[in-house]
């Protein structure tokens, strides 16, 4: 049977949301309108009644408890809530931040808004293979620090980030701990006890859940974490962020952490095994092809490659039928290589010639295969085409 085009293999960006989540959604925005905050009839109770089964569900696949959680508009909003809200609530303790340099613009981008208002700020360099060394970390802090915030995983190359080594240097120096895990949450086991994360950012549009929607772990214990909130207005969600609450957003949330906790094993496994195949399957027939990033501390559907003498941009519109994303232009319209690869000490040209690959829920084999041709024949002819790739061939090889 011939695939349906096009194929969709961006799963890091966003994922389709999963029918099963569409439909616990679905009565929220008909007969079951309530307002979760509305205390005096049905319609209210009902709706809160669906928010808290949801704040079950999200705790229940970190292992934190359901009032740890605050629903908000995404991990976007969650980290500038754990970010600003740390600085803060913890201004009188220091003003020092320690992250590293391969962060989501979410979390750099909050970090240099905080360093306009006074914080200082630590951006540690990753390894050649994307990771971040713990000792690194440690060192990094100072009596001034007051957070540090790290990535589980990369939402670039996929790289699982030494979180059990960092959390327990947090604990020893009892520095609060934030984690993006955006990425991770939801697609690798994530325990906020084993891993001793204090504040967790999670977003719903990267677990086939609907776009607009997240959550932020608030550590209520050993210890208990003093957030300032950001958004003012009404005192819903403990205080910590106002607002009417997105109750079919915080059900399908919910319900997509559900299926994660519940298929996460068995998907993981088969996502790695189409993730091998595609890349063996590249690998295998074209010379000068590198992987970023780990191949080890790696999420499984992730895969990111670099295609020397190609330009990823031309790559792309050369596949036009298969969805994916380059190392370049990715955050903007500036031809900006990734600062991702860039920290891995990647060359300009690599990081320009490299392509991103996510894979999903719902991509088969006879996607992975199609998709393996296409990039394989694509790149040859691209080559082909490239008088400075010859010119470079020619010159390793004297
Ligand atoms: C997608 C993503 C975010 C932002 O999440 P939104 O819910 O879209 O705001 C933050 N961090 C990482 C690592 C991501 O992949």
């Amino acid at each position: 049977m011939p695939v349906k085009l096009p194929i969709y293999m961006d799963n890091h960006a966003t994922t389709q949301v999963d029918p099963r989540v569409l439909e616990a959604m679905l009565p929220f925005f008909t007969e079951k309108f309530g307002n979760a905050a509305s205390r005096n009839h049905e319609f209210g109770w009902k709706a809160e009644e669906a928010v808290e089964m949801a704040r079950g569900q999200v705790a229940r696949l970190i292992h934190a408890s359901p009032r740890e959680i605050i629903f908000t508009s995404g991990a976007t909003e969650s980290v500038n809530l754990a970010l600003k809200g740390v600085v803060e609530a913890h201004r009188s303790a220091g003003n020092h931040i320690v992250t590293q340099a391969t962060e989501h613009k979410a979390v750099l981008d909050v970090s240099k808004r905080l360093e306009k208002f006074g914080c200082e700020v630590t951006y540690l360099p990753v390894d050649r293979d994307g990771l971040v060394d713990p000792e690194t970390v440690r060192r990094a802090i100072t009596p001034k620090t007051i957070l540090v915030s790290i990535m589980h995983a990369n939402n670039e190359i996929g790289v699982i980030e030494p979180i059990e080594q960092i959390g327990r240097i947090a604990k020893n120096k009892k520095i609060l701990f934030h984690v993006d895990g955006a990425q991770s949450v939801g697609k690798i086991p994530v325990d906020v006890e084993r891993l001793g994360i204090d504040l967790l950012s999670i977003s719903a549009h990267k677990i086939y859940g609907p776009k607009g929607v997240g959550a932020l772990y608030v550590r209520r214990k050993a210890p208990r974490v003093e957030l300032a909130p950001i958004i003012d207005g009404g005192g819903h969600e403990r205080g910590l962020r106002s607002g009417t609450l997105n109750v079919p957003g915080i059900v399908g949330l919910g319900k997509a952490c559900d299926i994660c906790q519940k298929e996460m094993a068995e998907e993981g496994e088969r996502l790695r095994r189409l993730r091998d195949t595609l890349k063996d399957l590249i690998t295998e027939r074209l010379d000068d092809t590198f992987v970023n990033g780990s191949m080890t501390c790696r999420l499984p559907n992730n895969l990111n490659l670099s295609f020397a003498g190609v330009e990823g941009d031309a790559l792309l519109m050369g596949i036009n039928d298969v969805a994916v994303s380059s190392g370049s232009a990715c955050t903007s319209a500036t031809l900006e290589p990734s600062h991702v690869l860039r920290a891995l000490g990647v060359s300009e040209d690599l990081a320009h010639s490299s392509i991103r690959f996510g894979l999903g829920r719902f991509n088969t084999e006879e996607e992975v295969r199609y998709v393996a041709d296409r990039v394989t024949e694509t790149v040859k002819r691209l080559r082909d085409l490239s008088p400075l790739f010859e010119t470079a061939k020619r010159r390793d090889a004297r």
